[in-house]
C-alpha cells in the first residue's frame, strides 16, 4: 500500500504537466489546435454543437484540438467556448490535396461493394452501435502521451486516399493501414478504455479504445481480440493480432483516430506529420 502511494506522488505530477503535443494541421482529416485563456477550471470547446478535447497547457492557457471532417470545405470555422460566459473562436481550414486510390475486388470479396440486401440488413443494424462508439465523450483524459504505432509494420495506405472500389467512388480512406503478417501483435497506441471489442461486417474484428475527452483510437479486420469492452489498457498493451476479416484484400492493420466524432490522419497524433 505504501509502495503504491509513493508511485502515485512520483506520477502525479508529471501527467499534470504532460499533453498531448499536436501540431496545428487546419485541414480536411487534421486538427486545428486552437487556444484560448479562461480562468475556468474546466472549461468546455464544442465544434459544430459536438465536445471538443480541451487540454489545460504549462497552467498558461488551454488548447481545444478541433478534428476537422475530411469532407470539410475550405474557410472560416468557428468553435465556442463555455466556461463564465460563451463565446466563438474563429480559425480557418485550408486546402489539402489527397491522392487517389483505385481498389479491385473479386470473387466473394464483390459483396464489399455492392453488398446484398441480407448483408444490408447487418450493416444497418451495426451502424447505430458503432455510431454510437464514435459518441462517447470521457471527460477524464486517460492518455497524456504521444501515440505509439500500433504495429511496426510499413504503411500501406495512408489516410485520406480518395477510394475507388472496381471504379466506383467510396468515402475516403479513414485511417492508416500497416502491413503485417497474421498474428501480428496490436498494441494499444494510448491508454483508455475499451469499448468496443466485437465483429462487424466492414470492419470485421474490431477493438475501439476511448482515451478520453472524445479522443478514440480504432484497430480493425483484427484475426484475434485480445481485449473486451470495459478493459482498461495501458499504452502498449496488446489488444489483438492483424487479420484480414471484413473488407479487406489482405492482412493488414487499418488503424483510425476520432477526435470529437470525426476521422483525423492518426499520424498527427504519433508523429505530427500528415
Ligand atoms: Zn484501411
Amino acid at each position: 500500500m505504501k509502495k503504491t502511494k509513493f508511485l502515485l506522488f512520483l506520477l502525479l505530477p508529471l501527467s499534470v504537466l504532460a499533453n498531448l503535443n499536436v501540431k496545428h494541421t487546419p485541414i480536411p482529416g487534421g486538427i486545428a489546435v486552437v487556444d484560448f485563456y479562461t480562468n475556468h477550471s474546466n472549461p468546455k470547446a464544442f465544434y459544430s454543437q459536438v465536445p471538443v478535447y480541451t487540454q489545460q497547457v504549462n497552467n498558461t492557457h488551454w488548447q481545444a484540438l478541433v478534428g476537422i471532417p475530411l469532407l470539410a470545405k475550405i474557410g472560416e470555422k468557428q468553435i465556442t467556448i463555455k466556461d463564465f460566459s460563451t463565446r466563438n473562436i474563429t480559425f480557418k481550414v485550408t486546402e489539402h490535396d489527397y491522392k487517389k486510390q483505385y481498389i479491385t475486388l473479386k470473387g466473394k470479396n464483390k459483396k464489399y461493394v455492392n453488398p446484398n440486401l441480407l448483408h444490408m440488413d447487418r450493416i444497418n443494424q451495426e451502424r447505430p452501435i458503432l455510431s454510437k462508439a464514435r459518441k462517447v465523450f470521457s471527460n477524464t483524459i486517460m492518455n497524456k502521451a504521444a501515440f505509439i504505432r500500433p504495429v511496426s509494420g510499413v504503411t500501406t495506405s495512408p489516410f485520406g486516399f480518395k477510394r475507388f472500389y472496381n471504379g466506383q467512388a467510396r468515402r475516403p480512406h479513414t485511417g492508416l493501414d500497416y502491413a503485417g503478417d497474421v498474428g501480428t501483435e496490436i498494441k494499444a497506441s494510448g491508454g483508455g478504455k475499451v469499448i468496443i471489442s466485437d465483429e462487424f461486417f466492414f470492419n470485421g474484428n474490431a477493438v475501439f479504445i476511448d482515451h478520453g475527452q472524445g479522443l478514440i483510437s480504432v484497430y480493425i479486420h483484427m484475426n484475434k481480440r485480445l481485449v473486451v469492452p470495459g478493459q482498461i489498457v495501458k499504452q502498449g498493451d496488446i489488444i489483438g493480432t492483424i487479420g484480414q476479416t471484413g473488407r479487406a484484400t489482405g492482412p493488414h492493420l487499418h488503424f483510425g483516430v476520432y477526435l470529437n466524432q470525426t476521422v483525423v490522419n492518426p499520424n498527427l497524433l504519433i508523429n505530427h506529420e500528415i
